[in-house]
């Protein structure tokens, strides 16, 4: 017989929420690969259960105690329940009831029903907010939907009603443009908080900020300008300098910028949070929610919306309104990683890289989304790679490539984009001891 060998795995805090997350794996199949590894696995976790965490092992329900306010146990039943406002409605039944909490308290059962093939939507927590809460069967109904914990997974949620103060972290116009618009015409209360010290180099954040100044004041609404934080987010990258596009460097990235905007939120009275990063093809939806959804859960008071943003028709309408207002047009996500990241993969398709400031600016809605196009953004994270496709085809990818972006230096965009910006175009001293690619 061989030697007995010793496999020793440790999950992270947030490990489960980055690439591993959306996998399909069941438990036990998890459970045999890791058997695989060795003979005798040692672990050690760091889990954080938390709002956006998928539930995999649970079938049927969870008993637990009631727990007290700002408890990590308080984030994992928020997780389990799918939104702050489902728990505040379980706990407000607790406690008009008399139940008693903590250790020797009295216990809840949370039921789980089992996964539909074709899950439905979750109500919303405003309609359950609106339903009387007296009767067993408007409890059982809040109940059902609510237990299923749904949320987390479900992709959309209905509009918050009229008036509600809604806090955009926007990290740019071209994506804030439609999202602002169906808010604005559904009658919301909102208003643009721009924090993105991820944006390199300092010439290209003036731009993008400059930008969405000039949509917010041309809409009427109001515009937060929040600090350049630049060495604080290099700190907070520091290791992770080479971590792909969707990899735990962005998850820091929205991390980062939607604690601010949560904190923002709670300080200024704004009931619901959300971001324009959830809009771009370009991301993970569920990477950018999940954050969200971490950096709302601190604050009982706040809640982040959820909805799915990158359906065709946002898609397209977002390019018909950079293309009316003329928005400068941005060539890769915002960090100097990602810049050089995208000049790597420019140069692999034999296209020019990114000259800041030159971008031009948006004026064809259906080109401009075909650069969006699920296509398009595949064959940049090299999704199609592994498919097994034969040379031919992927040369025929790399040439409509070039096709779809191959025009963008010819829309003359830079003096119109640069002309916005009066003196701010000058290099930043700060942002100049980080690598320019
Ligand atoms: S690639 Fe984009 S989301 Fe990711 S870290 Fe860089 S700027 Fe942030």
């Amino acid at each position: 017989g061989g030697t007995a060998s010793t496999a020793v795995k440790h999950l992270g805090q947030w490990d489960a929420y980055e690439s591993g997350h959306n996998s399909s794996l069941a438990a036990h199949e998890a459970y045999e690969t890791l058997a695989r590894t060795g003979d005798k696995i040692i672990g050690t976790t760091e889990l954080c259960i938390v709002p956006g965490y998928r539930f995999r092992v649970i079938s049927g329900g969870l008993i637990t105690n009631f727990h007290q306010p700002d408890s990590t146990l308080m984030c994992l039943i928020t997780a389990l329940l799918g939104n702050d406002t489902n728990t505040q409605t379980v706990y407000q039944h607790a406690l008009t009831q008399g139940y008693r909490f903590l250790s020797y308290g009295d216990s809840s059962f949370i039921r789980l029903k089992p996964a539909s093939p074709t899950p439905t939507m979750p109500k919303t927590s405003h309609q359950l907010e609106q339903k009387g809460r007296n009767t067993n069967e408007d409890d059982q109904e809040i109940n059902d939907s609510i237990i299923k914990g749904e949320n987390s997974e479900g992709k959309c949620m209905d509009w918050p009603p009229k008036g509600s103060k809604v806090l955009l972290h926007s990290c740019c116009a071209p994506c804030s443009g439609a999202m602002v618009e169906a808010m604005v015409d559904r009658g919301m209360d909102v208003t643009i908080f721009f924090y993105n010290p991820n944006i390199h180099p300092k010439q290209e954040y003036e731009i993008r900020k400059e930008e969405n100044k000039r949509y917010a004041r041309d809409l009427g609404i109001p515009f937060v300008d929040a600090d350049y934080d630049v060495d604080e987010w290099y700190r907070r990258a520091k290791g992770m300098e080479w971590s792909p596009e969707r990899g735990k460097r962005c998850s820091m990235c929205f991390d980062m910028r939607f604690e601010r905007t949560a904190l923002f939120a709670h300080e200024h009275g704004f009931q619901y949070i959300t971001t324009t990063n959830a809009t771009s093809r370009w991301k993970d939806a569920d990477q950018v929610n999940a954050s969200g959804e971490r950096a709302a859960a601190k604050y009982p008071s706040v809640e982040y919306w959820k909805r799915d943003w990158q359906t065709d028709e946002m898609t397209l309408r977002k390019y018909v309104i950079n293309a009316e207002k003329e928005f400068y047009k941005q060539e890769y996500c915002g960090c100097s990683f990602s810049l050089r990241d995208t000049n790597d993969f420019r140069r692999s398709q034999g296209i020019e890289p990114v000259t800041v400031g030159s971008g031009g600016v948006y004026n064809d809605p259906e080109k401009d989304a075909a650069e969006e196009s699920k296509e398009a953004v595949a064959s940049f994270f090299g999704w199609d790679t592994d498919r097994g496709e034969s040379s031919e085809e992927r040369k025929q990818d790399s040439r409509r490539l070039r096709e779809v972006y191959g025009g963008r230096k010819k829309t003359g965009g830079s003096t119109v984009a640069s002309s916005r910006l009066d003196a701010r175009t000058a290099s930043d001293a700060t942002h100049g001891e980080h690598n320019n690619w």
